[in-house]
């Protein structure tokens, strides 16, 4: 069995001895002095970068790297419209939530349009941390419960309680005992009935909780259930779980952080695919195509509950410049189609992907929803899980100039996730590319 890995040392490597020429050496060690244990780099032979533009991120080097990793600048790298916003806001004025600005509240009106009504209520932070760190604290104090139910190798923090909640950023993995963690919404480990397996699942969860005295606080998931794999499929089955947690007085928490801003293709959030309406919904990444800014949203009563004891303060959250970096990402994303796109393109990467593991023994399965795609990696002759090889795999995609991580329990399912703007001709380029990395990193 493969060993489970912990999220952050998934796609880091600590510098070897094939890193490249010297030059590299030298920002590496000066990093290495700076960071100190806390440096997180990818690649055994890191890349510096010095520019980037649409989907393509271009090193020292001067090589042009596909970007399929990263999925904060959305509409894609340097924008020319978000940039512009920014540049003129920071020139006007940029200062915190206290007193009233116009573009605060005409960008989150514009946010609310794509929000269900009901969730009408919105802070502004920094970090998807801030947002689900003030969601779980919204949660306890509406429910009047503490415990919390995530999955296996959920993602959804820094801060001292989401790391808590985040079972894949846990060394020892040792989890409170307010916290339990459900498989994710797979065929292997609910078979093909994953809406009803997974609910039951979290109704155990729920009376494992209370019998140590903790009433349920939250169900929360990431829509897509990113770092545990990406799952997607099939669309509705997160119905009987929200149902769950409901009738039991906890609330349902979508962490629209990675899935969120049209990355799904079909819908603007990863819940909406689902058809559920979460009581609380949080957002960050895309939001600011790599301006830093994030949000929870909710409905009043809920953030009232919460306001009772405490208020909510955050001063860069919220800023003008953010919310013009915020206001023209949305604009973006309608004038040039992404969400459209993404479901294009998206198809496009998942047919080239599919032919490809037909054919191939190392794929055991490609799966996801616009363009966030999963694509588990197995050793050929037990069909077991094998990280090694999605290491070399990625490695192999380097050496094609494509940027590419990986995720899930054992890091052997690769993340695709590229920028919305991906054109044919570059998801194209991609399934070639990949076509002949898998044969590369199978010759060892
Ligand atoms: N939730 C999810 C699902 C995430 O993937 C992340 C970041 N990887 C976070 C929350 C935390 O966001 P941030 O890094 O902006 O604090």
């Amino acid at each position: 069995m493969s060993k489970v890995r912990q999220i952050l040392n998934l796609n880091a490597y600590q510098a070897g001895d094939d890193t490249s020429d010297m030059a590299t050496r030298d920002a590496l060690l000066r990093r290495q002095a700076n960071f100190g244990a806390a440096s997180v780099l990818f690649y055994r032979d890191p890349i510096e970068m010095v520019g980037a533009q649409g989907a393509t991120m271009i090193a020292r080097d001067g090589t042009r790297y596909l970007d399929f990793y990263n999925n904060v600048p959305s509409v894609g790298h340097t924008h020319p419209k978000v940039v512009a916003a920014v540049q003129a806001q920071i020139a006007i004025l940029n200062t915190n939530t206290r007193y009233l600005v116009e573009i605060v509240d005409q960008y989150l009106d514009a946010l609310k349009a794509h929000l269900p009504d009901p969730l009408s209520n919105i802070a502004l932070t920094c970090s998807g941390s801030e947002a689900n760190d003030l969601a779980l604290r919204v949660a306890r104090a509406a429910s009047g419960g503490t415990g919390v139910i995530v999955t296996d190798t959920a993602y959804h923090g820094n801060t001292d309680l989401t790391t808590r909640v985040s079972p894949s950023a846990l060394k020892h993995r040792q989890l409170d005992d307010w916290v339990i963690a459900i498989p994710p919404p797979g065929r292997q480990a609910y078979g093909t009935n994953i809406s009803a397996g997974f609910a039951a699942r979290i109704s155990e969860a729920i009376t494992t909780l209370q019998s140590r005295g903790h009433a349920p606080a939250a169900l929360l998931f990431d829509s897509i259930f990113s770092s545990d794999g990406i799952f997607a499929d099939p669309p509705g089955f997160l119905h009987l779980a929200c149902d769950t947690m409901r009738a039991a007085g906890g609330l349902v928490i979508a962490d629209e952080v990675q899935p969120g801003f049209a990355r799904t293709g079909t819908n603007f959030w990863g819940f909406e695919r689902h058809g559920i309406l979460p009581d609380i919904v949080t957002m960050g990444k895309p939001m600011g195509n790599g301006f830093p800014m994030a949000a929870m949203a909710t409905q009043p009563a809920h953030l009232a509950a919460f306001c009772k004891d405490v208020g909510y303060f955050n001063t860069f959250g919220g800023n003008p410049v953010a919310a013009a970096a915020g206001l023209a990402v949305l604009e973006v994303i309608a004038e040039d189609g992404l969400q459209n796109n993404a479901q294009k393109t998206g198809a496009l990467l998942l047919n080239g992907l599919a032919e490809i593991a037909a054919k191939s023994d190392r794929v055991a399965d490609v799966r996801g929803a616009g363009l966030f795609i999963g694509v588990d990696l197995v050793d050929p002759m037990t069909g077991v899980a094998d990280p090694a090889f999605t290491l070399r795999l990625i490695d192999a995609m380097r050496d094609e100039a494509i940027l590419i991580g990986a995720a899930g329990k054992y890091g052997a399912t690769l993340k695709i996730r590229p920028p919305l703007c991906l054109t044919s001709a570059e998801a194209e380029r991609f399934v070639t590319a990949f076509d002949r990395s898998l044969k590369r990193a199978a010759e060892g």
